[in-house]
């Protein structure tokens, strides 16, 4: 797989032209504070050979590379262990019940959970998870979208999201396929910190969307 950019954010995994450079990405820019997730590692950069496997599976329902993508959040877990070590608990980012062709984050998730073979990884079981989403809510319009109607329907996704057990003391890793503007990564983080009292949320992702594209 294509490693990432050699300088890349600290927050969002964005590559960077130096080390000192700035992030792009808003979000990264915002105080620790402010921003309800601490930072976001990708798996890749969203360029060949994933963005292919990803639309396939996620918009024509090409199931089987589920299998491929649990293994590989299993794999980025066992490689990054001292990273990890301090987390409790692994969720994905729900899709609603109804999204067609299927709910690719909880089939994501269910493969890694079946692929953690030695359950070394606080994976949220599929059979009682920790959140679901209770209706689709609408999608920021993709490419020259605003700022703001993406932290918009970030909003709405997060408000649709039901607690069904407790998060409160837990540093969690949230996983989600792509990772662009980091909106739904704050406000699925401001919930969980804000209603459910985690500690702390920081996010995994298959792949990283250069900014701007
Ligand atoms: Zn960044």
């Amino acid at each position: 797989m294509r490693p990432l950019a050699e300088h890349h954010c600290a927050v969002c995994s964005q590559s960077l032209d130096a080390p000192d450079a700035t992030c792009r990405n808003k979000i990264c820019r915002w105080s620790p504070e402010r921003r309800c997730f601490t930072r976001v590692d990708a798996l890749a950069l969203f360029a060949h050979p994933l963005e292919q496997p990803i639309k396939r599976f996620k918009y024509d329902g090409r199931k089987g590379w589920s299998k491929v993508f649990g293994r590989l959040i299993v794999g980025w877990l066992e490689e990054h262990r001292r990273q990890v070590a301090d987390i409790d608990l692994i969720i994905g980012n729900p899709t609603a019940p109804d999204r067609v062709p299927l709910q690719h984050i909880e089939t994501i998730m269910e493969s890694a959970y079946t692929e953690d073979t030695l359950d070394q990884w606080p994976i949220a079981d599929p059979d009682s998870p920790v959140l679901t989403k209770k209706y689709e809510t609408k999608k920021s319009a993709s490419g020259g979208a605003q700022w703001a109607d993406k932290l918009q329907a970030a909003e709405e996704h997060a408000k649709a999201l039901r607690f069904h057990r407790s998060v409160e003391g837990k540093r969690i890793l949230l996983i989600d396929d792509v990772f662009t503007t980091g909106a739904t990564f704050h406000t699925v983080g401001k919930r969980l910190i804000a209603e459910g009292k985690a500690t702390e949320v920081r996010g995994l992702v298959l792949a990283r969307v250069p900014f701007g594209s």
